[in-house]
């Protein structure tokens, strides 16, 4: 496949620098943690992450086919850097992901100055394809039908030290009728459990103590070699895994989800009281349509389960709005399941029609302004039960594990922000005089306000607030200093904040 724009310019053989990489991600989890295989890979070969701001030498692009417009912004992107590349010797373009597993050629053909696309199933041929472009001079196109290496196998370039994803599966066996992913990523396969145990194994052992077991539809992990209890067993395993301090996993499928995975989340401690289960609709008429074969009564029968084994746990959805043929009381049929269902939190989408999957075709598509409507409502509703869940966590204590990534207003509030045990978005401040955590760490404080979308805890004095120092908390240390050169300083540091001349976390009153 020719690109029609003048050859990029081949580095010289004997050039020092190493090529600089950038990949940028649209889309899901799953996407995110391609992408982190993306980057191991592209280290492996000898690239390097290009630095804030500069221009990579590779732009790495994984896309996404589910949302709205994904070709568009695709397409938009692509154009943004077509100058860019003209203007910089050498420099080279992949677009890999759901899109171009869909579009294959036509992605060359709407933008021949990229010079490679390849598949989901073929995530490993990355480096070898940048390279045959730049070697014959002619852009690549590579998309496999099915995995020939399960991507978990290849080098992965974790964002974080103190978690990480690890797939257990890929792949799905239903057929829901708005959703692409079967035909994209293919028919399930399943990690062995002794390989997956292993790359848990070794991201603890590297420093993380949060792990997300990873897979479109978890809860029929084991299909492939024949145990349908397989992903409770698998549960267990990890609560076995010293040092290991939080599971958590996603996505299961209300329509295989079993009793002994609730036994086995309650009864493994190291299995966060949290639980992300895709409703869709809560109209049993449009789960038949969406070929979802469970009913609504079935859905609130395993909250209700959960709820009865862990009384805390929070429980979060997706839902889609607006379904070709949702009738106003369908929809009535979603909120009074979502009253019913007193979700955390809630992913809601309204419908859109997704060229290769069967909705698409269907009759009665409705018109925005309807689903618009119904979506605003559902909203106000789901962010009112937010609001109320929330709330009724003020008072309670909380274990936090403390992030890199900053709230919002962090440059107001002086509060850090982390996650506790259920998954909730909490920002806590730091008392004056009391040593803040690092990244990984983890610590206890008493939650003082809440809002629809975060809980608030502000310590009055040094005694509502502990902080246990982690291994994960020493890993980022570590990492950091490796970034700037500077040694870390041993487990034991009482170095306050983040040291080593990286940016301070913000602390109140300091
Ligand atoms: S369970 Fe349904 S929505 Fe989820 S990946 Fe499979 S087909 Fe798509």
């Amino acid at each position: 496949m020719s690109s029609t724009l003048p050859a990029p310019i081949a580095e010289p053989a004997t050039t020092s620098a190493p090529r600089s990489y950038e990949v940028r991600t649209f889309g899901c989890q799953m996407n995110v943690h391609d992408s982190e295989r993306m980057s191991g890979l592209l280290e492996a070969a000898g690239y390097v992450k290009a630095p804030e701001g500069a221009e990579p030498d590779v732009v790495v692009f994984n896309t996404c086919a589910v949302r709205e417009n994904a070709d568009n912004r695709l397409y938009g992107h692509l154009g943004q850097l077509r100058p860019v590349k003209e203007r910089h010797p050498g420099m080279q373009i992949a677009v890999g992901g759901c899109l171009a597993q869909k579009d294959r050629d036509t992605i060359l053909a709407k933008a021949p100055w990229v010079d490679a696309v390849f598949g989901t199933h073929n995530v490993g041929a990355l480096p070898a394809l940048l390279e045959r472009a730049r070697h014959n001079d002619e852009a690549q196109l590579e998309i496999l039908e099915s995995l020939e290496v399960f991507p978990s196998t290849l080098p992965t370039k974790r964002d974080s030290v103190y978690s990480g994803w690890v797939s257990i599966s890929v792949g799905c066996n239903n057929t829901c009728t708005f959703c692409i992913v079967p035909s994209l990523r293919g028919k399930e396969r399943d990690r062995r459990p002794g390989e997956i145990l292993a790359e848990v194994q070794a991201l603890v052992d590297d420093g993380a103590i949060e792990v997300t077991l990873l897979g479109q539809n978890v809860n029929s992990y084991g299909v492939e070699f024949g145990d349908r209890l397989a992903f409770g067993k698998l549960l267990r395993a990890c609560g076995q895994i010293e040092g290991l301090e939080r599971v958590r996993f996603t996505s299961p499928h209300p329509a295989a989800f079993t009793d002994d995975v609730i036994d086995a989340m309650a009864e493994t401690p190291n299995v966060m009281p949290q639980l992300h289960m895709p409703l869709q609709s809560g109209s049993d008429r449009i789960l038949r349509e969406m070929r979802r074969s469970y009913r609504s009564a079935k859905f609130l029968g395993i909250l209700d389960r959960v709820r009865e084994r862990i009384p805390h746990a929070a429980i979060t959805t997706d839902i889609i709005v607006g379904f070709p043929g949702e009738t106003e009381e369908d929809f009535q049929a979603t909120l009074d399941v979502v009253e019913r269902s007193r979700f955390s939190s809630a992913f809601t989408f309204q419908y859109s029609q997704r060229p290769g999957t069967p909705a698409a075709t269907m009759a009665e598509q409705l018109p925005k302004a309807v689903v618009q409507e119904r979506y605003e409502r559902l909203i106000a509703l789901q962010d009112r039960i937010a609001a109320e869940e929330n709330a009724a966590q003020v008072g309670r204590t909380l274990e936090v594990m403390a992030t890199a990534q900053p709230g919002r207003k962090a440059g107001e509030t002086h509060r850090l922000s982390g996650r506790a045990r259920d998954n909730r978005l909490v920002h806590f401040s730091v008392p004056e005089g009391a040593q803040a955590p690092r990244p990984g760490d983890l610590v206890t404080v008493t939650v003082t306000e809440a809002a629809a979308f975060h809980l608030i805890a502000d310590p009055a004095d040094p005694a509502d607030y502990s902080l246990r120092r982690s291994r994960a908390g020493d890993a980022w240390d570590r990492s950091q200093a490796d970034s700037c050169g500077v040694p870390a300083p041993g487990a034991g540091s009482t170095g306050r904040g983040v040291s080593l001349g990286m940016p301070a976390l913000p602390v109140r009153g300091a």
